[in-house]
Formats: structure tokens, sequence, C-alpha cells
């Protein structure tokens, strides 16, 4: 079994850190199930590549490394580290009450993940764990593939939207960034 396991958190306290440990409980129910399973190995189709968008005109910039589908969920499952029976993500979980705009998150170079509190107040607790989920698919290694306003939705291929979104499907029926994908309808 993957598990969530707290390296280290600063900032949640209160109702945030209940709503933090619940979002861990939903991840920790959904990424190792079957319904989650199956929608990363029929998803169609994840997308490696960066494009710069200058106006209207999409540039291909950088090839990514590839993984199947099935690499992918290998990659998920091991998470960063095994401990016996179980594998882990070890998360990194910091609260800022920064003024961000409209970002939700970040994760740095060291595996921290910044959430901010004006975001994290207006989700509920399967929208944070899709946040989380995808935060945590950059420490593994995972990049975006770069929408912008010549393709608005490419990102949602990217594996950290993607999965992401695949969480906040199962565990809302809904997903934010404009992304639909009708191969999680067909295969749910
Ligand atoms: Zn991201």
């Amino acid at each position: 079994m993957l598990k969530a396991n707290l390296k280290s958190v600063t900032g949640y306290a209160g109702a945030d850190l209940d709503k933090l440990n619940r979002a861990l409980l939903i991840i920790e129910s959904l990424i190792n199930g079957d319904t989650f399973k199956k929608a990363v190995l029929n998803f169609a189709t994840f997308q490696f590549t960066t494009y710069k968008c200058l106006g209207p005109i999409k540039m291909r910039t950088v090839q990514l490394q590839e993984f199947t589908n099935q690499q992918i969920v290998d990659i998920l499952m091991k998470g960063h580290r095994q401990q016996g029976a179980d594998t882990y993500m070890d998360l990194q979980l910091l609260l800022s009450t920064d003024s961000a705009g409209s970002a939700v998150g970040q994760t740095d170079d060291n595996g921290v993940t910044t959430t901010y509190k004006s975001a994290l107040d207006n989700m509920i607790d399967g929208e944070l764990a899709a946040h989380l989920t995808h935060e945590w698919t950059h420490t593994l290694g995972f990049t975006h593939s770069y929408s912008d306003t010549c393709d608005s939705t490419r990102n949602c291929l990217s594996v950290p939207y993607a999965i992401g979104n695949i969480i906040e499907l199962i565990s809302t029926g809904e997903c934010w960034y404009g992304c639909s994908y009708p191969s999680l309808n067909n295969h749910p």
C-alpha cells in the first residue's frame, strides 16, 4: 500500500490541519484502489511535450522523457521509498498566508510544497487531495506540458494535472483547469 507520510508540516493548524488529514486519507484510499489504477492505465493520452506559444502559433520546444501508462502507475506506486510491504509519499507541506493571486501553490526543488491559505479556504477535501497529489508528482520528477492561450487545455494531459484531476474526478466528480477526459468517462 502507498501511504501518505507527513515528513514535515508547517503552518497547518486547527481546521486547516483537520482538512489536510482528511485529504491525505482520501489520497490513500483512492490511489491504492482499482478505480484510480484503471483510470491511469486507460488514460488517453499523457502528454510529454512542452510548447511555447507565440500569439496563435504553437512551437514545440522540449520532448520530455516519455512513459507508458503502466510505467506511470509503477512510478507512482513506488512513491519516495519502500519500508516493509508499504511504500511512502514523504510530504513536506507548508501553508502560506502570503497573497499569491490565483495561484494555489507550488513545489520547490527541495520537494517542499507551498499551499496558499487563500486557496485552501476555498477547497473542499477532494480538491485539496487533488492539489497535493499534483504537487507530489512534481517531487517524483513529472513536469507540466505548459498550456498557453493558444492551447489552453494541453496541460490537462501532463502527468501532474492528469493524475491530480483523476483523483479529483473520482473524489468529487469534477476537476479544475477546464479539463475533460473522455477516457475517464469511458473507463470509470
Ligand atoms: Zn504543477
